[in-house]
């Protein structure tokens, strides 16, 4: 009888690699002294490519929590092909928002300056903290990506020519989200998307003049109140993965 896994890690290593695995300072810390595992603890393991296995923990040193990866308990699988491009916002907020957003199925997170972004540096690694320590506690199988920050008028110019976007404009000139999404795209097999969030205060007009000008600009509005940059795009991967995703 397998026993109940206590804890999941999210490694770089190959699984089942070798079958022994002796984990870096960092997550041995977590897992011995955090989170007091000892001897026989049963872990989860997950890379984002070799589905999920489980493994036991077998020697407990200071420094170092070595682990048997012993069998695989499931089938890789991929999340719905949905980027979150978002001015980013204090710090705070902004580590909510890489939970969050990674929590309710995004692949790929991209922090967008606009001309009224208030934030002139992301910590990346900080995101990608968050995001590794939200896909363990969700139980993903994978952890999304993060680009570095890159300039709206760049990104627009380097858009990959198939991936949809998902304008979300305060303006509040945009359909409904979920009847925009649902006459833009068909759920059994959506196209990949992007969804586009301004910073607290919004886009300015060329801003919206350039996204809507793009051909693959679907324009939505998230209802008749003004939402906080975080809230908003909770609720725009939420309205998307039920319109297109995996709800
Ligand atoms: N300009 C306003 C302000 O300064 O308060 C609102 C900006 S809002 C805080 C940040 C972003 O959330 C907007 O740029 C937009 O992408 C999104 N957003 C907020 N409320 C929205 C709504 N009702 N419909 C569509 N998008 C919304």
């Amino acid at each position: 009888m397998a026993k109940k896994i206590q804890h999941r890690l999210f490694i770089e290593d190959s699984l089942p690699g070798s079958g022994i695995l002796s984990l870096g300072q960092e997550q041995s810390h977590y897992l011995a002294n955090v989170m007091r595992a000892n001897v026989g603890t049963a872990v989860a393991l997950f890379n984002g490519k070799d589905g999920e296995w489980a493994a036991e923990v077998i020697v407990v040193k200071k420094r170092e929590v070595t682990l048997k990866v012993n069998e695989k308990i499931r089938e890789q699988t991929a999340e719905p092909d949905l980027w979150l491009a978002f001015a980013p916002i204090k710090k705070a907020r902004l580590d909510f928002m890489a939970q969050k957003a990674t929590e309710l199925g995004v692949s790929h997170m991209i922090p967008v300056y606009t001309r009224r972004t208030i934030v002139d540096r992301v910590k990346t690694d900080r995101l990608r903290a968050n995001a590794v320590e939200a896909a363990e506690q969700c139980e993903r199988l994978n952890v999304p990506t993060s680009d570095e920050p890159v300039k709206l008028e760049k990104l627009l110019a380097d858009w990959p020519e198939d991936r949809m976007i998902m304008f979300c404009d305060e303006d509040l000139s945009g359909d409904s989200a979920h009847t925009a999404l649902e006459k833009a795209d068909r759920k059994e097999n959506p196209k990949p998307w992007a969804i586009i969030i301004g910073p607290e205060g919004g886009f300015d007009d060329d801003e919206r003049r350039m996204i809507r000008a793009h051909k693959n600009t679907v324009v939505v509005s998230l209802g008749p109140r003004v939402l906080r940059a975080d809230t908003a795009a909770m609720a725009a991967i939420s309205l998307w993965q039920s319109a297109l995703g995996d709800w």
